[in-house]
């Protein structure tokens, strides 16, 4: 069984290029996950002797997840294949004086300070000394596929997260394994032996607790939470070492007095409805570790909700040439992931990004799905000129087409005929267009409008 590519349509450039993009699909998945929620078969434990012939059923079914985070993985690949670099703070995400984020840090540079996310400016400032490298995504992708190769010899559900996290049903592994334990050894030496990378893995009852599990020690952590643990283990612990639960979440909880997983587990979940709706009584079930979704495997993983690419300017500009022949690259990227994924979509959305920060979004839909940049591109500048406040300079834009299929409903019609024409003569050229990139490279072709883009 191959791996699913829609998984590595995940991974985008920006993905690659920001620490924040991970844990935006993290939130993205939490937030999957509490719409597929399923009651679990929890039920309190009886001693041995009392145990039904239904419970020991039950027991024997439970499910039991992994999670695997590979430790610091761009900045251990890089250490791993440069000796140079090994034992050293290294700082994966660019030139510390550009204007990017830490995607990684090597666990020498974390010690001074550094972490994800970070402006690279201030990990320079922590951490003067470190090397700093740029994102090296094809690489990183390729050892990640291996990675996932890996796992897959051992169970074929296999949920990745990201590039250097998945998730993997093990239950029932136990008794071919002996433990759970000796299997995720095993695992370990395998990635170790094969990738030469080291990585921490949590085994729980539920994906929650499992990720729980491998945030409690890294790197090259194995931790096990049993069931019998929980009340020892987990309460204790902050409410914000649960997934899902970020700074905003935490200070709302603090004002209810719940600062641990404990406190929320046994909260009365009628007021939690009160102050977080719905979600209220999920984050309880989820910290008494009663909350969970199955492992999805490869095959059954939603697809990807939209295509897009950003592009922060390396100076504010409000020079609209210049913004423009940016769109258009962005556009033209968007349309060849679109079509190189066999997808066309029906919303398009710019986002802007004023020199203070505040972002706009705007979208608009067509009557027919699309992959074809000329379209886009036209959706896009109206929009463009919908939102655009002159007097102001723009710090990034961003392209996303959304609402996407595979195969284009039959019986859609375009509005108008001339446009019809330009968009077959359009779908015609634009094959030509993407062999030619995939023989000599992004920059061996570009629409003539795009030439005005000046080198930044
Ligand atoms: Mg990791």
């Amino acid at each position: 069984m191959g791996i699913n590519p829609r998984f590595y349509g995940w991974i985008n450039e920006a993905t690659l290029k920001t620490a924040n993009h991970a844990n935006f699909v993290n939130v993205r998945l939490t937030y999957l996950h509490l719409f597929w929620v399923q009651k679990s078969g929890f039920s309190a434990r009886a001693g041995p002797g009392d145990r039904t012939q239904k419970e020991e059923n039950m027991q024997k079914n439970k499910q039991r997840v992994m999670h695997l985070d590979m430790d610091a993985f761009f900045a251990a690949i890089e250490q791993r294949d440069n000796p140079a670099l090994r034992h050293k703070p290294v700082i994966i995400g660019g030139p510390p004086g550009s204007r990017g984020v830490v995607s990684t840090c090597s666990y020498e540079a974390r010690r001074y300070g550094a972490h994800s996310a970070m402006p690279l400016p201030t990990a320079k400032k922590l951490c003067p000394h470190a090397i700093f490298l740029p994102v090296n995504g094809a690489k990183y992708v390729h050892v990640s596929r291996r990675l996932m190769k890996i796992l897959q010899r051992y169970s074929p559900q296999l949920e990745p997260v990201s590039v250097d996290e998945a998730f993997l049903n093990i239950s029932g592994l136990a008794r071919i394994y002996k433990s759970e334990k000796e299997l995720g050894r095993k695992i370990k030496r395998d990635i170790l032996d094969e990738l030469q990378l080291t990585c921490t893995i949590g085994i729980a009852s539920s994906k929650i607790l499992a990720k729980l599990a491998s945030g409690l020690n890294k790197p090259d952590g194995l931790n096990i939470i049993e069931d019998e643990e929980m009340e020892r283990i987990v309460y204790p612990l902050p409410v914000r070492k649960l997934w899902g639960i970020g700074e905003a979440t935490e200070k709302a909880l603090a004002r209810l007095g719940i600062k641990t997983i404990g406190n929320l587990a046994c909260f009365p979940e009628l007021k939690l409805k009160k102050v977080f709706g719905k979600n209220g009584p999920l984050m309880a079930r989820a910290a008494a570790g009663k909350l969970d979704s199955p492992v999805h495997g490869l095959e059954e993983l939603p697809a990807e909700k939209s295509v897009g690419h950003e592009h922060t300017f390396r100076n504010d500009t409000d020079d609209v040439e210049q913004i423009r022949a940016q769109l258009l690259l962005l556009v033209q990227r968007v349309g060849r992931r679109m079509r190189k994924r066999n997808v066309r979509g029906k919303t398009v959305t710019l986002k802007l990004r004023y020199e203070n920060f505040e972002t706009h979004t705007h979208r608009t839909s067509l009557n027919s799905y699309t992959n074809n940049e000329g379209q886009i591109f036209s959706l896009t500048e109206q929009l463009w000129r919908q939102i655009y406040n002159l007097k102001r300079k723009i710090r990034l834009i961003g392209v996303s087409v959304s609402h996407l299929v595979e195969r284009e409903p039959a019986g859609l019609e375009l509005p108008f005929r001339d446009e019809q024409l330009r968009i077959k003569a359009d779908d015609l050229l634009l094959p030509t267009v993407d062999k030619i990139k995939d023989t000599y490279g992004e920059n061996a072709i570009w629409r003539a409008s795009g030439l005005l883009l000046k080198r930044e």
